[in-house]
């Protein structure tokens, strides 16, 4: 068989993975008797399958930990791997039998990455601060909350991609292959990314422990995971998923993760006016609401150009002034707020923004 008729057969599989038949020959259940000719029992449910005990039954019985037959783990994961983008929209679109069950599938995922870095004796050495003895990563909120996620990883990797669910809504609302999808629906998806990100974290772990020259540091593997192949692995999945080009697909995925940053960042001043209040510290909580402001008004800088670009209204012929003001307003008040968090010296998006660009692109 030739390269080409191979990629060809491998396509056809991605798309339409299973194929459904009746077994078609007469048999009476092994569990109520009642006869038929479908695969299962239509009086008791039973699947016709199972015939009386044999060493196969103990082989099915075991294997029945992981699921059976076309939802089973392995067979999933192994979906995730090589069709990541169909499996999903086949589950949301009501194919349930596709796949384990994906919230269970993320625990169990969870389990199998911390029993395997504890076999190996690769752990994340997080930064503690010897006086406080707490993770010393950025202000006092966040650092309790990176201890948290990593003692809980299922939720935290399920609470990280939660975020995601309100941008991919509203980015990808009007795609091709996928029109109008729900929250719900976006839940599953993240559920899916989530046990994938899993999947290849483990994978990548397994590559720096067995290449020597690589470090055994966990965090060396969790940078290489989140800066390469996470950005490609959903490049691949939401093309997949929801059938935008690559070009398309890409900047929606870069604008996806700006705008749950964002969100997320919100959350944190929120939490972090409150948690100044709780602690009578009056002036933070003021810190935390500018900041939070500032944030607002660049989500909605950021909202105001995704629908400039998503609606494409110049197509339609509307003129310059109705197309331009709400964003040029916006980016008015961001500049404003900005300004005033500068002169103030509190944390503020545009500052925030060049810091993380010059740690992503400038050596230290
Ligand atoms: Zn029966």
């Amino acid at each position: 068989m030739s390269f080409k008729d191979r990629y060809s057969q491998f396509r056809q599989w991605q798309r339409q993975p299973f194929d459904y038949h009746d077994s078609h020959d007469h048999h009476g259940c092994c569990n109520c008797g009642a006869e038929s000719d479908n695969n299962y029992c239509p009086r008791c449910g039973q699947k016709a399958a199972y015939g009386p005990i044999t060493w196969h039954s103990v082989w099915q019985g075991v294997m029945d930990v992981w699921g059976v037959g076309t939802r089973s783990l392995p067979y999933t994961l192994w979906q995730l791997l090589w069709r990541p983008g169909y499996l999903i929209r086949d589950y949301i679109s009501g194919k349930r039998q596709v796949s384990f069950p994906p919230v269970k599938m993320l625990v169990v995922m969870a389990v199998l990455v911390v029993l395997v870095y504890g076999l190996l004796g690769m752990g994340f050495e997080a930064e503690v601060d010897e006086e406080t003895g707490k993770n010393a990563v950025q202000d006092f909120l966040m650092g309790d909350f990176y201890n948290w996620m990593e003692n809980h990883i299922h939720w935290a990797v399920l609470v990280s991609f939660s975020m995601f669910i309100v941008p991919v809504w509203f980015l990808f609302r009007s795609a091709p292959r996928l029109p109008r999808h729900t929250l719900p629906q976006g839940f599953f998806v993240q559920v899916f990314i989530g046990v994938q990100f899993l999947l290849y974290m483990l994978l990548v772990t397994l590559v720096f422990y067995l290449i020597p020259s690589l470090s055994r540091n966990g965090d060396e593997a969790a940078g290489f995971m989140v800066m390469v192949v996470l950005p490609l692995m959903l490049w691949c999945d939401y093309k997949q998923l929801f059938g935008y080009g690559w070009w398309g697909t890409l900047w929606r995925i870069v604008a996806s993760v700006f705008l749950a940053i964002t969100v997320a960042k919100l959350l944190v001043y929120i939490s972090g006016t409150f948690y100044g209040m709780i602690a009578r510290d009056g002036s933070l909580s003021v810190r935390y609401v500018l900041a939070f402001v500032n944030h607002l008004v660049l989500l909605w800088v950021a909202l105001e150009a995704v629908m400039l670009v998503n609606t494409k209204p110049w197509r339609e012929g509307v003129a310059w002034p109705r197309l331009l003001w709400r964003p040029l307003v916006a980016a008015a008040a961001l500049s404003l707020t900005t300004v005033v968090c500068e002169q103030l010296g509190i944390e503020n998006s545009m500052s925030n923004i060049i810091k993380s660009m010059q740690t992503m692109f400038l050596p230290e």
